[in-house]
């Protein structure tokens, strides 16, 4: 299916813009910088910003940076990182709190037009006297403050005559109305805190669902795009647009969020495991954070052919994260050498070849891909293999090497286990082989067949290499009926293997993608691989059941 075929938003653009009701396509992805961004806020990013480049329209980055208690220029910093990385550019970069003084005088517009008041109750008998669905909520005492009162005491709330909580700003609009967003909102609240960007100059900030409208007003964005859980405020989000008499007449559209199985997606959950040391910080290959998946070897390119896959509805859903790790497959397949490691090694002595001889070996980079061209790889006498493609006693169709029986070596020859040797505890530390000169590899032998073929690295020049192998982080089948996510942490989630891989990959530098023979494709780790001494984060192993 087509981009545009799942993607709702796309046609009421279209048709704004067709109806003349917008002249231009202005949209805005407006992060928080409470955290890092995760999978989740890609689809965000690349719905705003796919818009507006497939109309010509602008993308702006704007922080909703609100709330001085939880905001931090370490995210601010991680947020521009991850979107660049994904491969976008904004045309305006804004705070929120730049707007502070726009947003103060609005709240002041209301307050003249009689449409806020300051309120002397508490959060709770706010919340208390807002009603339910089916119960009108209680007015407040303080609701019919004369005009000039309110002024003052907003204006004394801003000087910071009063300690957080005393007071709030509302808007003045119906306490009886159905819809509870709608029955007098906080607009203003005290929060003595030192906020990242405009320090301490004011002591009072806008919630975000005053707040939010006006940053769209002042930005000039025509299509403010949001996840559906703001759908019930979209009528505050008109009213503000409406009575704080804004030039720009903003709309708000709303779309369903992602999420993933086996996935948690909320920031403050994801800060939680990095605060408690569950993972190795936000960029763990392990988080679905954008830095984590980053790290771990995903492509931009994969991400956002998956953002385009899922699409856009208005329908909730947990979308299979099987699905991530086929589009990393399918951008990985014609672009990733294809070599050979081994994770787990065994060595294996082959007692006819030589000693103290090597020969350099033809191997095609990808079989799928020719012009990745070739590279040459050494053989010698001594090798290592997996450890599991040996077994002492096979069971019925295992192909692989046993005593007596013969493989063919990727890139190489046959070979054949003779003899295997074991340490006092038992356990196999050898297999002694002997190979057949006339099996070469592209040589054109046709002489008899094996079944199996191995992968392997020559012991000599092999470099040392370390793999993580994960699995997920957080399980949904371990979902207990009131198990906090923490509770469903896989024990399993790392597996760190010490092996080998070809002597020309010694120098991977970080970000490097490979296939690695029958294990799947794997990243160099940025932060962790020393020279001559790579990490390798696997991304994904090779094949999955999942279809698209
Ligand atoms: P979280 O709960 O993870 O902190 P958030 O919505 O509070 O998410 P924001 O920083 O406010 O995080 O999000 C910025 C933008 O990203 C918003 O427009 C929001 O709707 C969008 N977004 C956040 N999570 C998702 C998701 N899972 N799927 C799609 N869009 C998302
Ligand atoms: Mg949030
Ligand atoms: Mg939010």
């Amino acid at each position: 299916k087509s981009a545009s075929s799942n993607n709702f938003i796309k046609t009421i653009v279209a048709e704004d813009l067709a109806a003349g009701r917008v002249t231009e396509v202005v949209t805005r992805f407006p992060p928080e910088p409470n955290g890092y961004l995760h999978i989740g806020h890609a689809k965000s990013i690349c719905l705003n910003f796919e818009l507006a480049d497939e109309f010509k329209g602008r993308t702006n980055l704007r922080f909703d940076d609100t709330n001085p208690v939880k905001e931090d220029v370490e995210y601010v910093e991680s947020i521009k990182r991850d979107v660049q990385w994904l491969g976008f550019e904004w045309d305006g970069l804004f705070f929120a709190s730049d707007y502070f003084g726009q947003m103060y005088d609005k709240a002041l517009l209301l307050i003249r037009k009689g449409l806020a008041y300051v309120d002397d109750q508490s959060v709770d008998q706010i919340r208390e006297n807002r009603g339910t669905l089916t119960e009108p909520g209680v007015e407040s005492p303080y609701r019919n403050r004369s005009v000039e009162e309110n002024l003052d005491l907003f204006e004394r709330m801003r000087k910071g005559e009063f300690a957080n909580g005393e007071k709030v700003l509302r808007a003045k609009i119906d306490m009886a109305s159905p819809n509870v967003n709608l029955r007098d909102p906080v607009i203003y609240r005290i929060v003595h805190a030192h906020h990242h960007n405009t320090g301490d100059a004011w002591c009072i900030y806008p919630m975000y669902a005053f707040a939010h409208p006006l940053e769209d007003a002042i930005e000039g964005v025509t299509h403010s795009i949001c996840t559906l859980e703001f759908e019930d405020q979209r009528p505050f989000y008109d009213w503000v647009v409406e009575h704080c008499e804004t030039e720009a007449k903003p709309r708000q559209y709303e779309f369903n969020r992602l999420n993933l199985t086996n996935t948690v997606m909320s920031k403050r959950k994801l800060k939680q495991l990095v605060d408690e040391k569950v993972v190795d910080g936000w960029d763990d290959p392990r988080m679905p954070t954008i830095s984590g998946l980053r790290r771990k070897g995903y492509t931009p390119e994969a991400i956002r052919a998956f953002c385009r896959e899922i699409g856009v509805a208005k329908s909730y859903g947990v979308v299979d994260e099987r699905m991530l790790e086929h589009f990393i497959r399918e951008d990985l397949k014609l672009k990733a050498p294809r070599t050979m490691a081994v994770l787990r090694p065994l060595k294996v002595v082959i007692t006819n070849y030589p000693e103290g001889e090597t020969e350099w070996l033809e191997a095609e980079n990808n079989s799928e891909n020719e012009e990745m061209g070739t590279r040459r790889i050494p053989f010698s006498r001594e090798i290592y293999i997996e450890q599991d493609d040996f077994m002492e006693v096979p069971p019925p169709k295992y192909f692989r090497l046993f005593p007596g029986n013969e493989v063919r070596l990727k890139h190489a020859y046959f070979i054949k286990c003779e003899e295997v040797v074991k340490n006092d505890a038992g356990e196999v530390v050898e297999l002694r082989c002997t190979y057949d000169p006339e099996t070469k590899s592209g040589s054109g032998f046709s002489g008899r067949k094996v079944k199996g073929t191995i992968h392997w690295v020559e012991a000599s020049q092999a470099v040392p290499a370390t793999f993580r192998l994960y699995e997920p982080l957080i399980r949904d089948e371990d979902e207990g009926e009131d198990s906090s996510f923490l509770e469903r942490i896989n024990p399993n989630s790392l597996e760190t293997l010490e092996g080998f891989v070809e002597p020309g990959m010694k120098d991977a530098a970080g970000q490097d993608k490979f296939q690695f023979f029958r294990h799947g494709y794997f990243n160099v780790d940025p932060k962790d691989s020393a020279p001559g001494r790579p990490v390798f984060n696997r991304i994904v192993s090779l094949k999955s059941s999942f279809e698209v």
